[in-house]
Parts: C-alpha cells; structure tokens; sequence
C-alpha cells in the first residue's frame, strides 16, 4: 500500500483529485501526465474489466492499435494540419514525422485494409484499449482532464450506410449498458462531430456542477428510464430559439463517451475499399466509439465520495475486502487464514498488516473506499468472533468465525443491488 497523505494537496480543487492523491491512488508526473500507484491502477483496470466484458460477450472483439503513427497517414486525410497544436508530434532518426496518436482513425482505417478485402469480410467492430496523448490547453482535475489519458475506442466497418446506422445504435445501446453496469446515471445527447468528422454523432455525459460541458435536455428526461425522441443537446449543437416553448432545463456535466459516423471520410483517403459482389471496389462505412476510462475513474470519485472517502461502487472497488488485524501478535495468523480463504473464493482482499493502528487502518480503507473490513482484534479472537464493518452503511456486526463467510456475501449481494449489471 502507497502511504496516503493526511493533508489535502494544494494544487487539487476537486473533491475527486485531493481525494485520488490523498489515497495514493495517483501521482502527477508532469501537468496532465499521471502514474497509477497499485491502488489506483486496480480500479483503473476494473472499469476497463467492465467495459472490455461487456464489448466482448456483444462480439467485439479485442485488439491493439500503436500508440506511435506516422505522420503520413494522417497527411492523408487532412487532419495533419487540422488537428492544430493538441496533437503531440516528433521526428525519428531518418527524420520522418511521426505522432503520438490523440485517436486513432487513420490508424485503424489502414491496418483494415490487410484485413477486409471483400463486402464478406464486413460488417466488423473492434475495440481498443489504449492511451492516447492529446497536448489540451488547460490541463486540469487530475485524470478528468489529462493530456495522456485512456481511453477505449471501438471503430465499425459495413458495406452500407443502412448497416452502419443499425451498428451504431446497436454501439449505443451497448453504451447504456455499459454506464448502468459501471453505476453511472448519464445522459446521451446529440453532439456536434468536432475534427473526428462525420453527419452523425451522439455523446454520453454524467451530471456533475464541476464538469466542464454544458447541456440542455427536456426536463421529463430526468426521471425516464429510456430516452426516446426526447431533446437533448450539447452545448454546440442546441438551439435555443427552437425550444423556447418547451421544458428544457440546464446543467454542468462532464463527457464519459462519444460516438461518431464518418461514412467514407477516412476510407475514402486512405484507400480503404471492399469488392463488392457488383465487382467494384467500394470504401466500407464507419464509425468510431470512444470512453474516457480515466475520465470515468476520475468522474466516480467526483460523484461517489463521502466524509470518510471514496465510495467505489462494489466491482470498482480496489478491493472488496480489507482484512485488519488490530493486536498483531494475537491475531496475524487467524487474520492470514481469512485472507487466503477469500482470496481463493474470488473475493478482491487486501490483508493490512502495516504496523499502525487500527484507527489508521480504519481511516486508511474508509479512504480508499475499501466495501468491507474484517477486524480482528484479541478480545474477539478469544471468542473465536470476528468484527464486519460496512463501509457504505457505516453498521458493524459480530459474526463467530463460522458463520464470517456467508454474513459478509449476504452484505455483499445487498450492495450488488444497486448495482445490478455487474
Ligand atoms: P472534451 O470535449 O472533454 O475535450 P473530446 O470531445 O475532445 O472531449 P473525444 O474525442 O470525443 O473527446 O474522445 C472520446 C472520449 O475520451 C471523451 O468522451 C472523453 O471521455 C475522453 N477524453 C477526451 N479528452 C480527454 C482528456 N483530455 N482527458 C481524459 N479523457 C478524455
Ligand atoms: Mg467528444
């Protein structure tokens, strides 16, 4: 465990980045650039874990696009230039341009062309998780906004703009999914395409007073479980002449997804073309799918934090359960026995054995957002009882070593509830 900080760190104005730095779960190692301590790095990786398992059992499939790419490729479709002094360029030993990729477009148009050479081979969805660098002016709120940050995107390829369409709103409804599983109540609001290009784009936002966007939605949409035709809107594209008749209500929000369709705007360029049964050669359609993962960790801590701490939602959590003997010298080996039996039943445990008080430890997982403590001290070790503290509740039970098991997973499935997906 990384030593957590007693005092805010000055330089945070968020609730979620003072919080994050104080648990040790970042580091920033320039403005915008952060290392992941082991804590942090799990909960990283959790969200990542929901949002690969969930493309996975819909038919995405995994793969992996360079960090690194030449400049050319991007020369090819314009955005070279166009992209202006957010994109992160160098130069190799023979002098050729090369970029640390802000997206990925250009990228995965190429590396396609190798794969699909005939109307057969299509329709076909992939997905990344990868870093990307983008050089923002205003780097700021720890991973929310960061210049390396990671994100996954998912990028689409059909043989008509019909099937494209119909994949699009399956990536969205996969979306929805994927927010609800993550505990996130978001928005999806129709979207301006910004330099990714395209006449077809929604984005995914959480309701936050920090979030730096601004959107505009019908006032019902609120408490409707689904959306429907419903307005909603960023900033960009709302048109406040058009609805001054209706219920439209406000707020700050922070962006968690995009999704765009570009059709032939970088297949076209770069050349990325199927035969058709006909016997033409024509640019397959695509789309482009992105999630802030960073982000997301960053905009959880914003939304789920109390007095004590973070509050992860249960398969976020770095660990589900944290293990604290109070009196090492009586209970160190009962406590290891439990931390191997959880372990080996699949739960997340953390044994803190620090040499520190109980009051430290207990304030340090309180911190972290650790679920459940397991606290054994002398005085319940005699009596062959364990102590269960709740984190979310804040209640505490004495359970008899027997009986530690099945209390802590009836604890655990009532805390699964609220979220259901998982
Ligand atoms: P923003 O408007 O917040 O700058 P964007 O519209 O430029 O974001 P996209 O190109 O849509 O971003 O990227 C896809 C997703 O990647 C975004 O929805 C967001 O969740 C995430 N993202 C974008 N920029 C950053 C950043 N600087 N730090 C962390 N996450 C980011
Ligand atoms: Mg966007």
């Amino acid at each position: 465990m990384v030593p957590t900080l007693k005092d805010d760190p000055s330089q945070a104005v968020l609730a979620s980045h003072r919080l994050m730095l104080r648990a040790g779960l970042i580091y920033q190692v320039a403005s915008g650039i952060y290392g992941w301590w082991p804590m942090g790095l799990r909960i990283l990786q959790n969200v990542a874990e929901v949002i690969r398992r969930y493309h996975t059992d819909h038919g995405v499939d995994e793969f992996l696009l360079p960090t690194v790419q030449p400049a050319d490729l991007w020369r090819k479709s314009q955005r070279f230039e166009a992209y202006g002094p957010e994109m992160l360029t160098m130069q190799d030993r023979h002098h050729r341009d090369l970029v640390y990729g802000p997206t990925a477009e250009e990228a995965v148009t190429d590396m396609m062309r190798s794969f699909a050479r005939s109307y057969k081979d299509l329709p076909k969805v992939l997905f990344n998780i990868q870093w990307k660098f983008r050089d923002e002016i205003r780097p700021r709120f720890g991973v929310m906004r960061g210049r390396e940050f990671l994100m996954k995107d998912a990028y689409s390829f059909d043989v008509s703009v019909d099937q494209a369409k119909k994949t699009y709103t399956q990536m969205s409804d996969l979306y929805w999914k994927i927010f609800h599983a993550l505990g996130l109540k978001v928005l999806r609001l129709r979207a301006d395409t910004g330099p990714i290009g395209g006449d077809l784009s929604h984005e995914f936002h959480v309701i936050s007073h920090v979030g730096e966007s601004q959107i505009y939605y019908d006032a019902r949409l609120g408490d409707a479980p689904e959306q429907g035709e419903f307005y909603a809107a960023t900033e960009e594209l709302h048109n406040p002449q058009a609805f001054q008749n209706r219920n439209i209500v406000s707020s700050k929000s922070i962006e968690v997804g995009h999704l765009f369709f570009f059709g032939d705007k970088y297949s076209q360029p770069l050349d990325g073309k199927v035969l058709m049964p006909s016997g033409d050669l024509q640019p397959y359609m695509m789309g482009s799918y992105g999630l802030g993962i960073s982000r997301i960790v960053g905009a959880m801590a914003e939304l789920f934090h109390d007095d004590k701490g973070l509050r992860w939602p249960l398969d976020i959590a770095p660990y589900q359960v944290g293990v604290v003997p109070i009196h090492a010298d009586t209970c160190a080996e009962i406590a290891q026995g439990f931390y191997h039996k959880l372990q080996n039943q699949g739960y997340g445990c953390l044994l803190d054995d620090r040499d520190k008080s109980a009051g430290e430890k207990f304030f340090d997982l309180d911190l972290l957002g650790i679920p459940f403590q397991i606290r054994l001290s002398k005085r319940l070790c005699a009596q062959e009882c364990a102590e269960i503290y709740a984190r979310y509740e804040g209640c505490t039970q004495i359970v008899p070593w027997d009986n530690l098991i099945p209390a802590l997973e009836s604890l655990i499935e009532t805390e699964r509830k609220r979220y259901p997906f998982v």
